[in-house]
């Protein structure tokens, strides 16, 4: 501001720029600990990319997975970090994320509303490595209900729009077996209606379902207890930039009202903005394929263009990109809306199940499907070197995509036409037709499908490896004989959909310490000032052990930072 006048000011203890599961973690933690919390968001809505997620949190050593006999312990987590990281391994941060990732699930259990749930059959994503577990380092949040949060559920951001069922029914993770299984179990169908019944009721007094599951649960579980402890929590109030008195952060400009105010906050600054991943000049510069000048479709919100990142760095802070991949990846396909728009859809897993293949518009396969969307991402960009653009093919045939659906389209007995119509889903009667429909090589597609169908009979993928390990067999049926992961693509008419590179949210971030203190080019912290969440540097290096490893590194930052804001010690 320019005009001379004085500057509105608000005090606090720890100011925190960010409403995800970084910054609420940090809020809850602290305001437990008798810190004057405020909260500042730069959208409308409450929960950022954590309000899309799973919610799922990568946490070894958690104690459900102790009380339920899960073999596990720091010294293996450790080998599982360093054999996956190699040399992008920040040890100081992984033995703090370790160390303190159990004590802060303990924490938000007993003194939130958070609860998670053990998933004891979730592997690791490269069960080979040393250390590697086959389940129960992986936790899904458990839903609940929206309305416990009052009018603010209608300030909860609400699922990616693909993502939920009749346009607004929430799908947690452990639901997705009964829905395939609807039509084949009892236990399944009542299950099924019960969810139904419950979002038609919903539908008549609300925008949509209030069973909400998945990072949208975490984030409302979050929020009723942040509210609970009395942090304050300002929407469409992004933090601008940084105040210091010498080296030290002492609060920050917020932009609130069309105003800016100055919030002091005695011990210090939280980032939690969600990394760039919606910043375009930044996406071009850091993603080698962008910077290359090819495709990409981020999949966070609107707000979370680097704002912390930059404000950090205005203030001395240091940017980390020596990472192995500057994002999280994953696949989408971009479902035609009325109007002429697309909304993402990311694909965890249809790739997986028996009887799907995806190829380049030469016709061939180029990754194990089964593989993790971070791993997949990489393959096709490599596929598509030479190409214009990066385009995958999902490819299937009836019997699969009436079993399992494919993308957003669902399985029988709902209908798939509509899909054909739009445009998302291509059909033929034949493999030549499918491949003409797509615009590739039929050829090649027939010579890919004859040697993946002479062997999938067997359940055998000498390419690739399909089933060969705990992880595919996890995303893949288990019900489906010899292997979960394998079928042949025989029954026409065979479907596609296209597949695109994209990201949930950015590995590469602001230099952090073991405590979440932002460091400056020197490696000395910048005094007064945390980053947590994906505006801190990954500390999985860009790489991608396992299902929660950003949101669990997130939590776990945050709490670790509250608590040294609050001057308690950080843990051994
Ligand atoms: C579909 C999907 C599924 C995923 N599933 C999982 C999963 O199961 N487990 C997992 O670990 N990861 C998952 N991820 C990734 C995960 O969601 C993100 O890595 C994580 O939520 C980031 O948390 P955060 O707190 O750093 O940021 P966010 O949750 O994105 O929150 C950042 C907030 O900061 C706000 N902000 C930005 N600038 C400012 C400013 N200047 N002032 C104030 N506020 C600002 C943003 O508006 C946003 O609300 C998934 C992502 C997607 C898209």
């Amino acid at each position: 501001m320019s005009t001379g006048e004085a500057l509105e000011r608000h005090e606090c203890d720890l100011l925190v720029a960010g409403s995800g599961a970084g910054g609420f973690s940090a809020a809850i933690t602290a305001a437990h600990h008798g810190l004057d919390v405020l909260m500042v968001e730069k959208e409308p809505l409450v929960g950022g990319t954590t309000a899309y997620s799973a919610g799922v949190i990568w946490i070894p050593m958690n104690e459900a997975g102790i009380a339920a006999g899960i073999a596990d312990s720091p010294a293996e987590a450790m080998r599982y970090l360093e054999s996956e990281l190699g040399s992008f391994l920040d040890r100081p941060k992984a033995v703090a994320f370790l160390a303190g990732g159990a004590q802060m699930l303990a924490f938000f259990e007993r003194e939130t509303h958070v609860k998670y749930l053990l998933m004891d059959a979730w592997s690791d994503y490269h069960p080979g490595l040393p250390g590697a577990s086959a389940g129960g380092r992986s936790l899904l949040p458990l839903p609940c209900d929206g309305r416990e949060l009052g009018d603010w559920f209608h300030k909860l951001r609400a699922p990616i729009r693909t993502m939920m069922l009749f346009g607004g029914m929430s799908v947690s993770r452990d639901d997705i077996p009964h829905l395939l299984n609807f039509s084949r179990s009892p236990a399944s169908a009542w299950h099924v209606a019960k969810l139904v019944a419950r979002y038609a009721l919903d539908r008549l007094s609300y925008p949509r379902g209030t069973r909400i599951a998945n990072g949208n649960a975490l984030i409302a579980r979050m929020a009723r207890t942040a509210f609970e402890k009395k942090v304050a929590l300002w929407l469409d109030s992004p933090l601008a930039r940084l105040v210091k008195d010498g080296d030290r952060v002492t609060g920050a400009i917020v932009r609130r009202d069309g105003r800016e105010v100055e919030v002091v906050a005695r011990r210090g600054v939280v980032l939690a903005c969600g990394g760039f991943p919606r910043n375009d000049e930044w996406r071009a510069r850091y993603y080698r394929h962008v910077a290359a000048g090819k495709n990409h479709q981020p999949l966070a919100p609107p707000g979370n263009t680097g704002d912390g990142v930059r404000a950090a760095r205005e203030a001395g802070g240091a940017f980390f990109v020596e990472q192995d991949q500057p994002a999280a990846w994953t696949p989408v396909s971009l479902v035609p809306q009325a109007g002429g728009s697309t909304v993402p859809y990311p694909h965890f897993i249809d790739r997986c199940k028996p009887g799907y293949i995806a190829v380049d518009r030469r016709g061939r396969r180029f990754a194990n499907e089964a593989d993790s969307y971070h791993d997949f991402v990489p393959r096709m960009i490599a596929a598509c070197e030479g190409d214009p653009k990066v385009e995958a093919y999902l490819v299937c045939d009836h019997r699969a995509i009436r079993r399992y659906g494919m993308g957003v389209v669902p399985p029988a007995p709902l209908p798939l036409g509509k899909y054909v119509k739009s445009g998302y889903l291509v059909r033929a009667g034949t493999i030549p037709g499918l491949a003409a429909a797509l615009g590739i090589d039929a050829a090649g597609l027939e010579r890919t499908l004859a040697r993946y169908n002479e062997y999938a009979a067997r359940g055998e993928d000498p390419d690739f490896g399909k089933g060969t390990n705990a992880y595919h067999r996890f995303g893949g049926d288990p019900l489906h004989k010899p292997n979960p992961n394998l079928a042949p693509i025989v029954d026409g008419p065979f479907y596609s959909v296209r597949l695109v590179p994209g990201d949930l949210g950015t590995f590469a971030g602001l230099a952090t310490d073991a405590r979440a203190r932002v460091l400056d080019v020197n490696e000395r912290p910048v005094p007064g000032l945390y980053a947590v969440g994906n505006d801190q540097a990954s500390v999985m290096g860009g790489k991608y052990p396992g299902a929660g490893i950003t949101i669990g590194p997130a939590m776990t930052f945050g709490w670790i930072a509250a608590r040294h804001a609050a001057g308690i010690a950080a843990p051994d």
